[in-house]
Formats: structure tokens, C-alpha cells, sequence
């Protein structure tokens, strides 16, 4: 069977054929670096991760293009209010490239944390300022752009007259522009349902850069537009983001490219779904944001403890990328429970000693062939991580079986056996990107020896021997792991 991918430009599951034999270029919008990742952001970073991995498994070789939006994205999704990065630098009291710098730095140290891959190309927003007012020409010798006192926008209705505005998300521009006929700063615009290219900056704004219809800054959608035409072309494989970015963003980025160059951008469009904190989807407006780093270290009051980064992975992995996911203690737990019982098998796999039958393939090795088939067939249906895991588990119950005796070594060959232990290490980790992480999760030994080092420093900090309470932070920074001074005399830990 070969790879399906649920297309959601066509809203349905089709046969993944790349545009170039044996090589894919993937888009993936990546974060707006003027806080922290969530959760739920890291859900959707994760879920690329393993998409990218499982190509590159697959044999591809795959351009991975994930921008860095440090410009241009407004605290309103329809182009107006504040930028967000500015807004955040006063609240810092720092200048907005350092907010970006800042952000940029901890997004990766997450990442890295989380064991993901870097993609191949992070093009940043602000780096590209050139190739997005180029775009803006092309739109405007197009005839779908228009200005007006330093702004210009792209004429959604003219556009909507020769192509299909709404072709991703379904939506229909008459209703859409009902819905938008009341609400403020949009007088300028032919019509409310135009967005901007380019927003002429105010005095006081200061991200702004040159252009030929005056000082200003581009407008949040046209990034991903210019930099996936630069590095993947004007017609490229996949294109990904959060299901939340499907419209206006990507409905944007179709419309915006279709507009240049005449191709939609991606053959195919693959959208993540959102993750849920008790049944309600985690935002930093919403105020029920979770950060990685309080999840690994158990510094959240929703948390019972800390859970070591392949436990949180795990559990999205036991769902479909696509769906809904809500996580809560009880997942959390047995997703743990889950993982180590996986861990153990692939240590168990590897000391087994075992006089093997070596006479032929047996009826235990056809069994073993079965489910690593069926690990490929699921993850090539769409990428269906949770019954990918489901037939590990049928593995790893065969290796307890070994070690305890109710399967006889003779029952297997030595090629079986192989295939047992290569299947359990590809999947869980070089598609899945997991750790063996059992010492952490067993207990959360981790952190409990963690309290025992800060209680020491707490007490060489009372008796004023700093020498003591230096040497223990900076030789556990030595290591990876940072101890951070609360305000109220409390210390946490974090993995670096
Ligand atoms: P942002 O930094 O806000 O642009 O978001 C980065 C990525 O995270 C985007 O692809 C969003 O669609 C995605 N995202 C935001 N909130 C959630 C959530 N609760 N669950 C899953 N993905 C999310
Ligand atoms: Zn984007």
C-alpha cells in the first residue's frame, strides 16, 4: 500500500503522489515568536515532526521549510489592531527584535527538548521583506491589488470573479462579508472582506521597512506566500498548520499565490487538530495555556507532577493528528503507564538470549511480519499513529512472552527476532521521535532528587556559603538542567 494523506483542499483521503519522484517539499507555518508555545502549539509542531519523519522513513528526501513569524502579525486575524511583537516589547520594557530573539531561542530549546527535527530551511518573516513586496507588485500588475494613503490591499471580490475564494475553507464571500460589514478600521478597504498586503506604519511603530507605497510593514499572510514560493517553488507537495489556520490564513496564502503565479501553492493541504485542556481549546487568551517546560518540571497547578517529554508525545500520538484531543491527568497517566510498558520491551528485546530455531521461518515470524506490515499500512493510512501504536503493543506482548517462557525460543528464528526488535526501534523511534526515557518516568525519580538539591542549596543559601550554592547550580548547568530563584525564596528546575 502506498502513503493516503487527507487532503483538505479536497476534502478527502488521497493517493500521496510527490510532484518530483522521491522528493517532497513540506511547509509547515511555524510560530509567532512573541511568547512562549503552549501545548497545544507544541501539539501541532509535534505532528509535523512525525509527518516529516515518517516521509523521510519512507525513503523521500524532504525539503521541511517552518517560517519564524517575527513581523506582520497583528493581535487581530483580520489585519488590524496592534503587532504582536511590539505590544509584547512594551510589556518587556525590550526592543521587539529582542522579544523575537528571546522567543526564538526558548522555541527552539522546546523543541530540542521535545526531540523533534529541525526543519531544513526557518525562513523568518522580516528576512524576506524584499521577496514579499515583490509579491505585492505581482499582485498589483495582476490587477488584484489596490492602495490606499500608504496600505494596500488584495480585492478579494475581483479575485473571487475569475478564481474561487473559499476553495479550502468552504466559506462563501456574500455571508463573509455580512459578517464583517460592522466592524471597525476597515473603511479604507473596497470591501470588508479584503485583507491587507501592506499597512503603512504609524510614526511610533517600529518594525517598519521601505517600500514603494511608503514606510510600512507587510501584512501577516503574504510571508508564508513569498517564502514557500522561494524555497519550494510555485507549485510544491505539502503545506501544513493548525486547523485554526485554515481560514483566514491559508484561504489568504491560496488567494495570494493564485493571484501571482496563477498555482495555488500545495498539491496537498494537511491540517493538525487542536489540543484541549478539560474540554476547552488551549489559547493564550483563553488564560488556559500549559507551557511544555511546566509539564516536564510538574510547576502547574492542573499537574498532579512533571512528565518527561516522550509521555506528553506519546499521548498525541495515540490519537489521529487530525482529531480533537483533550488531555487530562488520567491520559496523562496512562499514556505514561503506556510508554514505559513499550521502553521495557525494547530493553528486554535487547538482552534476550535466546537459542533460536534455525531451521526456516516459523509461525511466530509470519505473525511478526504481519504486524510490522500492519505498523506500515496504518501509518500510510494518513499517518494513524494510534493504531500504528496498538500493533506495537502486540509486539512488545510477544517479547514479554519470550522472556517468560510462554513462547519457546524455537517458536522463533533469528530473522524474526531482528525484525521483532527493528520494527519496535523504528517506529517508536525514528518515526515517532520518542526517548527511552524510563528513568524519568518511573516515579519521577528526577525530580525528587531535584528537591533534594535545591533543599541543599537552599540551606547553603541560608548559611551564606554561596560558594556551595553556586557550585550546585552551575554544575547542574553544566549538565542541562537550569535552577531558576522564585521571588518568594522558591526554586524551580527546568532542562535546558
Ligand atoms: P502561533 O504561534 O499562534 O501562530 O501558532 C503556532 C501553531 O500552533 C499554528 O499552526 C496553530 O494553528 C497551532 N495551534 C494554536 N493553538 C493550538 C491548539 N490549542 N492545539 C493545537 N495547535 C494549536
Ligand atoms: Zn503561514
Amino acid at each position: 500500500m502506498s502513503l493516503k494523506v487527507y487532503n483538505t483542499l479536497s476534502r478527502q483521503k488521497e493517493e500521496f503522489k510527490s510532484i518530483i519522484p522521491n522528493h517532497v517539499g513540506l511547509y509547515v507555518c511555524g510560530p509567532t515568536v512573541y511568547s512562549e508555545p503552549h501545548v497545544g502549539n507544541l501539539r501541532t509542531f509535534c505532528s509535523f515532526d512525525m509527518i516529516y519523519r515518517y516521509l523521510t522513513f519512507l525513503g523521500y528526501k524532504v525539503r521541511y521549510v517552518r517560517n519564524i513569524t517575527d513581523a506582520g502579525h497583528l493581535t487581530n486575524e483580520r489585519g488590524e489592531g496592534v503587532n504582536r511583537m511590539e505590544s509584547q516589547a512594551m510589556l518587556e520594557s525590550l526592543e521587539p527584535m529582542e522579544i523575537v530573539q528571546k522567543y526564538t531561542v526558548s522555541f527552539h530549546r522546546i523543541m530540542d527538548a521535545f526531540n523533534t527535527i529541525p526543519p531544513t530551511i526557518e525562513p523568518t518573516a522580516t528576512g524576506h521583506i524584499v521577496e514579499q513586496i515583490e509579491m505585492i507588485e505581482t499582485l498589483f500588475k495582476n490587477g488584484f491589488a489596490y492602495e490606499v494613503d500608504g496600505s494596500v490591499y488584495f480585492d478579494v471580490k475581483k479575485y473571487n470573479d475569475q478564481h474561487n475564494y473559499g476553495v479550502l475553507s468552504g466559506r462563501n464571500i456574500d455571508e463573509l462579508m455580512a459578517g464583517y460589514r460592522d466592524l471597525d478600521g476597515q473603511e479604507e478597504k473596497r470591501n470588508s472582506i479584503d485583507f491587507a498586503l501592506w499597512k503603512k506604519a504609524s510614526p511610533e511603530h517600529i518594525m517598519q521597512w521601505n517600500s514603494p507605497w511608503g514606510k510600512g510593514f507587510p501584512g501577516w499572510h503574504l510571508e508564508c506566500s513569498a517564502m514557500s514560493t522561494k524555497y519550494l517553488g510555485e507549485t510544491f507537495d505539502i503545506h501544513g498548520g493548525g486547523m485554526d489556520l485554515k481560514f483566514p490564513h491559508h484561504e489568504c496564502e491560496i488567494a495570494q499565490n493564485t493571484g501571482s503565479c496563477k498555482h495555488g501553492g500545495a498539491k496537498y493541504w494537511l491540517h493538525t487538530n487542536m489540543l484541549n485542556f478539560n474540554g476547552q481549546k488551549m489559547s493564550k487568551s483563553l488564560g488556559n495555556s500549559i507551557l511544555p517546560m511546566e509539564f516536564v518540571n510538574g510547576n502547574h497547578p492542573l499537574l498532579d507532577k512533571g512528565y518527561a517529554p516522550s509521555v506528553l508525545k506519546f499521548l498525541f500520538l495515540q490519537s489521529h493528528y487530525s482529531s480533537e484531543l483533550d488531555i487530562n491527568i488520567k491520559g496523562l497517566q496512562d499514556a505514561e503507564k503506556g510508554l514505559k510498558r513499550l521502553m521495557e520491551a525494547v530493553d528486554i528485546a535487547s538482552s534476550l538470549q535466546l537459542t533460536v530455531n534455525s531451521s526456516g521461518k516459523t509461525e511466530l515470524d509470519i505473525k511478526i511480519e504481519n504486524i510490522a506490515a500492519a505498523c506500515k499500512e496504518c501509518m500510510d493510512d494518513d499517518f494513524n499513529t494510534a493504531k500504528t501504536i496498538g500493533n506495537l503493543f502486540e509486539l512488545s506482548s510477544i517479547v514479554n512472552s519470550l522472556k517468560g517462557g510462554q513462547i519457546k525460543p524455537e517458536e522463533i528464528s533469528a530473522v524474526g527476532l531482528d525484525l521483532l526488535k527493528s520494527t519496535l526501534h523504528s517506529y517508536l523511534f525514528d518515526v515517532f521521535g520518542l526517548k527511552n526515557e524510563n528513568a524519568i518516568i518511573s516515579n519521577n525519580k528526577l525530580d525528587n532528587a531535584m528537591q533534594v538539591l535545591i533543599g541543599l542549596r537552599k540551606d547553603a543559601k541560608a548559611k551564606k556559603d554561596f560558594v556551595t550554592s553556586d557550585k550546585i547550580r552551575n554544575e547542574l548547568s553544566a549538565t542541562g538542567i537550569q535552577l531558576k530563584d522564585e521571588k518568594d525564596g522558591e526554586m524551580s528546575w527546568t532542562l535546558s
